[in-house]
């Protein structure tokens, strides 16, 4: 049982339902839909920027691709060009990390404890 947040490209309403499992997807009569449409499943960090909009506003975020960049510890919705710039070069950046650590497996990095928190957008 796994809650996922779900979001209407029409009008910009946001719903959390379950995680809808399966090859219908959105096909499945499970599937959330909204506005006479099936409802775009967001990622775990793209739902924690989405709460911070308005729902005209989010129309427009998930129009422009339902960026989101990292701010103080943050997930925010990036909505202007110079924050989907920001977020592309954080997603950059994470995947140049993760190339970095990958080959070397469980020895990689000892002494360095951070860890980059995931952006799954
Ligand atoms: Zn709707």
């Amino acid at each position: 049982m796994s809650k996922r947040a779900y979001v209407c490209r029409a009008c910009g309403g946001l719903r959390r339902r379950e995680k809808v499992y399966g090859r219908l997807g959105t096909e499945s009569p499970d599937w959330p839909r909204c506005c006479a449409r099936p409802m775009e499943e967001l990622s775990f960090v793209q739902a924690e920027g989405a709460t911070k909009l308005r729902k005209a506003e989010r129309v427009e975020w998930a129009a422009r691709g339902k960026r989101v960049v990292r701010e103080r510890g943050r997930w925010t919705p990036a909505r202007t060009e110079r924050a989907r710039a920001r977020a592309a070069e954080q997603r950059a950046t994470f995947a140049a990390a993760e190339r970095a650590r990958a080959p070397r497996g469980k020895a990689a990095a000892p002494g360095r404890g951070r860890r980059a928190s995931r952006p799954v957008v």
